[in-house]
C-alpha cells in the first residue's frame, strides 16, 4: 500500500459520494467520511518505514546465510563511538554509522578512524531535530547536503545512503531524497536501546527478531549500547551468525563513484 495507491483509492471513494449528495440528497458532511481512515493510512504509512509508504526503505537483505549487519545512529559521540569502534575492531566486525551533521564537528576523528577501519559512513540529517517531519522539500535537501559535505570533507567519501530520523518518512523527505539520489536505508530488528532500560531486556528484543538478512539498529551514544553491543557480539557469535558489512547484505553501494 504506498502513498500513491491510497490518493488514488480515496479520491475514488470521495468521489463515489458525490452523486449521493446531489441526487440522493445524503448529507455534505458525508463527503468528510473517508478523511480520519485517510488520516490513520498517512500517519501509519509514514510512522512504519517498513511500509516503504511514500518512498522505498532498504531494511533487510534477501540473504538465506547466517549473515547479518549492525548499525548504529545518532553519532559520532566522542566518547561512545571511539569505545564501540574499540570492541567492533577488537572483533574485527564492520559496521555502519548513520551520523547526525551537527554531531561531527569537534569529533572529526572518529569519522577518519571509522572510514580507516572499514566502516560505513551514512547520512543521518543535520539537525534530527524534533520537528523535523514538517520541513519542507527544501529544507530536507539542506539537511541532507550539509550532513553529506562535511563527512565528504572529512573522509573524501560521497554518502548515498540516508537514514530518516526517527524512521518517518514523509512526501518532503521522499522529494528530496529522490532529487539528491539518496538510497533510504531502514532495519528490521529496533533493539530500542535508547528507550528501554533494562540491557537485558534488549538483547532479548535483539536476539527474538535477529534471521539471516537482518539489518539491527543500535546507537552510539551511551554505555549501555556498548554493554548490549557486546552480548549481542557473544550472541551471534554462538548461533552461529556472521556479521557483515550492510553493503553485503543489500547488495548496494553505501557511496556514490567519484568523478
Ligand atoms: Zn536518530
Amino acid at each position: 500500500m504506498s502513498f500513491r495507491n491510497v490518493n488514488i483509492i480515496f479520491s475514488v471513494l470521495t468521489l463515489l459520494f458525490i452523486p449521493l449528495i446531489l441526487f440522493m440528497g445524503w448529507s455534505l458532511w458525508l463527503i468528510l467520511l473517508p478523511l480520519p481512515f485517510y488520516i490513520f493510512f498517512l500517519a501509519f504509512g509514514a510512522a512504519r518505514i517498513h511500509s516503504s509508504f511514500f518512498i522505498k526503505a532498504h531494511c533487510r537483505g534477501g540473504l538465506a546465510e547466517k549473515k547479518i549487519a549492525i548499525t548504529f545512529d545518532d553519532g559520532p559521540h566522542a566518547e561512545f563511538s571511539a569505545r564501540i569502534l574499540d570492541l567492533l575492531k577488537e572483533n574485527n566486525i564492520p559496521a555502519t554509522f548513520f551520523m547526525i551533521g551537527k554531531n561531527i564537528t569537534g569529533n572529526e576523528f572518529i569519522l577518519k578512524r571509522a572510514a580507516a577501519e572499514g566502516h560505513i559512513l551514512a547520512n543521518h540529517s543535520y539537525s534530527h531535530s524534533f520537528f523535523i517531519d514538517l520541513k519542507s522539500k527544501t529544507a530536507w535537501m539542506d539537511e541532507l547536503k550539509q550532513t553529506s559535505a562535511l563527512i565528504s570533507s572529512i573522509t573524501g567519501k560521497q554518502v548515498r545512503w540516508f537514514r530518516p530520523p526517527y524512521g518517518v518518512t514523509t512526501p518532503h523527505l521522499a522529494a528530496a531524497a529522490k532529487e539528491l539520489d539518496y538510497d533510504i536505508i531502514g532495519w528490521d530488528v529496533r533493539s530500542l536501546d535508547t528507550t528501554a532500560d533494562d540491557a537485558g531486556k534488549i538483547l532479548e528484543r535483539v536476539t527474538s527478531q535477529v534471521k539471516p538478512g537482518s539489518i539491527i539498529l543500535f546507537h552510539d551514544t551511551s554505555a549501555k549500547s556498548l554493554e548490549v553491543l557486546k552480548q549481542t557480539l557473544n550472541f551471534t557469535a554462538k548461533n552461529g551468525f556472521k556479521i557483515v558489512s550492510a553493503e553485503e547484505i543489500l547488495q548496494m553501494p553505501a557511496y556514490r563513484k567519484a568523478n
